[in-house]
């Protein structure tokens, strides 16, 4: 397996709503990014109705675009914050449908960026549809990028190494996430939480992943021989659960 955290990677992260790309997988981006890669988000939507909780609470909440526009300028702090960029395709959620054309939208980007790594949910999110949405149709895109005679503009381009992030908190062991890859955060978590507190619409997210981070170091610390690790990021790689699980990597400091 490729090195996850060398300092040329080319980086793709999908992910289905606002903070999710930020919450999952945000120290491995800022490290990424300080190791020289180039990272670029793209959230399949603004999560304007399922994962803005502080704006429906208010009375009357904001109007729909309002909620989108708040949002978009949170997720840009956020991936800022990381080092990052990103857009928004605004493909809606709750539901999130990935449709024909959107499936063509996301080979044209896959082809124009030529990622070697994606990050994006796991793929048996079963409790949020619209994480495994996103994933369906990402996986979809990693396997047609590669082949000819499609009716794309751009190139054929090699199929990227697929590594999938945490499910929604607290449903890892239903949803059946078990970590084979991961990423010690330890020097960059401050970095992460000052991101994730960009994402104000979502609060509390920055203490809840901070306890996770803080559970998945002692995960890496027994089985991925990350001794000193003090916060981790966990992910999946495609390919390696599905042969067998012959024991977590990991990537310390
Ligand atoms: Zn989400």
């Amino acid at each position: 397996m490729t090195d996850l955290i060398t300092e040329d990677r080319r980086v793709l992260v999908f992910s289905a709503h606002a903070a999710d790309f930020c919450s999952r997988a945000g120290g491995t981006i800022a490290r990424l990014v300080d190791a020289g890669g180039s990272v670029h988000i793209h959230d399949m939507s603004f999560g304007e109705k399922c994962e803005s909780p502080a704006l429906w609470a208010q009375q009357p909440p904001p109007a729909i675009e309002q909620i989108k526009e708040i949002r978009g300028r949170e997720m840009s702090a956020a991936a800022a914050t990381l080092g990052a960029t990103i857009d928004c395709l605004d493909w809606g959620d709750s539901p999130l449908i990935v449709d024909a054309d959107r499936q063509q939208q996301l080979l044209e980007l896959f082809r124009a960026f030529q990622p070697d790594l994606v990050l994006t949910h796991w793929k048996d999110d079963i409790l949020h549809p619209d994480h495994m949405e996103c994933t369906r149709a990402v996986i979809w895109a990693s396997r047609y990028c590669f082949r000819p005679g499609l009716d794309i503009e751009s190139p054929p381009c090699p199929s990227p190494q697929l590594v999938l992030y945490e499910t929604t908190l607290g449903t890892a062991p239903v949803a059946r996430f078990l970590p084979n890859l991961f990423v010690d955060i330890s020097q960059v978590q401050q970095r992460k939480a000052e991101a994730l507190g960009h994402l104000a619409a979502q609060p509390g997210l920055a203490e809840r992943y901070e306890t996770l981070a803080a559970y998945r170091a002692f995960e890496a610390q027994s089985t991925a021989w990350m001794q000193g690790c003090q916060y981790a990021e966990a992910f999946v790689r495609l390919g390696t659960e599905a042969a067998g699980f012959d024991g977590p990597a990991g990537f310390g400091p």
